[in-house]
């Protein structure tokens, strides 16, 4: 069933659903912590202030949904790297820009002189490399399976123009694997998952079906107001009352099974499944996007340039709250020397990191315990 867009933010409505979680949990007789793995759900939900509304016994963490947050240091050292040589201008997402390296930020290395330019999309990019045509634009391809798309049709159309100085630096990634991860961690205390709206769209929700057929865990794929979340939740107590395990399609009006095609054929193009390395994960088979061979010309990789050991912020636990381990306020430093003004970590950087989330709208209401 589908919902009007203004009831999705009613008070009367988010109250229902407040009381009908309340009374599944007290049914339910025991706490039970869900994640979310999408940084529009954390954003969402921290601005929202949802953790308030639901009662103690539910418990919500944040995952590695957030791209900018999972992009492991080893790949700013080689952005900041290429931004040093001569001829290149490497363009980024403004967020990127703010999160630490091995050494300095981009920011920084742009404040010393390196070539390092803001951008609003890939097309920003390709535009950049028509009217520089003596430079090397490089693209910073972050992202998720929403991104990648984007990141295709833009290199499809310097392929059309041969324009040959517009490259990416592949960093795309794919949740599907991640998620595997963690379903299969003894460790990790969730029952159930909020499952990203906006790449569902892309792959479908059928792709999430592994979950509950290998993993027996439940989830829910819900849009971003308030009453979409909320609703995912419910279902998800609803489904440990009965002793279901489902993938529940909650976002059906822009959701289907199977998603888009046409993006994905797109993407396929360019990209194949690669090993790659999340922050607080390590090296995921198959969770990244490499460029394939025969686009190896459009491939910053490949440029020799030197770099340092990668190395985390000292202090910054950023692997121990993408993989929901702890709560942001947990890290020592949360709040006491890092500060969104004042980043050590990349989930403190990005509105979608589970720290800023936390340190803009959670810190008071809730506080440090969590
Ligand atoms: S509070 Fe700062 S230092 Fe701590 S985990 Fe978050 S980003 Fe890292």
């Amino acid at each position: 069933m589908s919902h009007s867009p203004n009831l999705l933010s009613d008070p009367a409505t988010i109250g229902g659903l407040v009381a009908e979680i309340e009374r599944l949990s007290s049914r339910l007789g025991r706490p039970t912590s869900i994640m979310e793995v999408c940084g529009t759900h954390t954003h969402a939900i921290a601005s929202a202030g949802l953790r308030e509304m639901l009662p103690d016994s539910v418990r919500l963490i944040s995952g590695p949904g957030c791209p900018v947050c999972v992009t492991p240091v080893g790949y700013l050292d080689r952005a900041i790297a290429l931004a040093g040589l001569p001829d290149v201008v490497v363009c980024s997402f403004g967020d990127m820009l703010r999160v630490p390296s091995s050494t300095i930020t981009m920011e920084e290395a742009r404040a010393e002189g390196r070539s390092i330019e803001i951008v609003y999309s890939p097309r920003d990019a390709v535009e950049m490399a028509r009217r520089q045509p003596d430079a090397r634009i490089i693209f910073l391809s972050v992202g998720f399976e929403t991104t990648a798309p984007t990141i295709a049709a833009a290199l499809a159309e310097a392929e059309a123009e041969c324009l040959p100085n517009f490259l990416i630096l592949p960093g795309n990634k794919v949740m599907p694997p991640p998620m595997q991860a963690l379903a299969a961690d003894p460790e990790l205390k969730v029952e159930g998952f909020l499952l990203p709206g906006h790449v569902s769209v892309i792959t479908g929700w059928e792709t999430f079906l592994f979950l509950a057929e290998e993993h027996s865990m439940g989830g829910t794929v819900v849009g971003f107001a308030p009453a979409d979340v909320l609703r995912g939740i419910a279902e998800l107590i609803a489904q440990l009352c009965e002793g279901r395990r489902e993938i529940v399609n909650l976002y059906n009006r822009v959701v289907d099974a199977s998603g888009n095609r046409t993006a994905r054929a797109l993407v396929d193009r360019f990209f194949e499944p690669a090993t790659v390395v999340w922050r607080g994960f390590g090296p995921i088979e198959g969770s990244g996007l490499a460029l394939k061979s025969e686009w190896a010309h459009r491939d910053a990789s490949t440029i020799e340039v030197e770099l340092p050991d990668p190395v985390e912020p000292a202090g910054c636990r950023c692997g121990d709250v993408l993989r929901g381990t702890i709560l942001p306020p947990e890290c020592p430093l949360f709040a006491q020397g890092c500060t969104p003004d004042s980043a050590v970590g990349a989930c403190m950087v990005s509105s979608e990191g589970a720290c800023a989330a936390w340190y803009r709208h959670d810190r008071f209401r809730i506080g440090a315990a969590g």
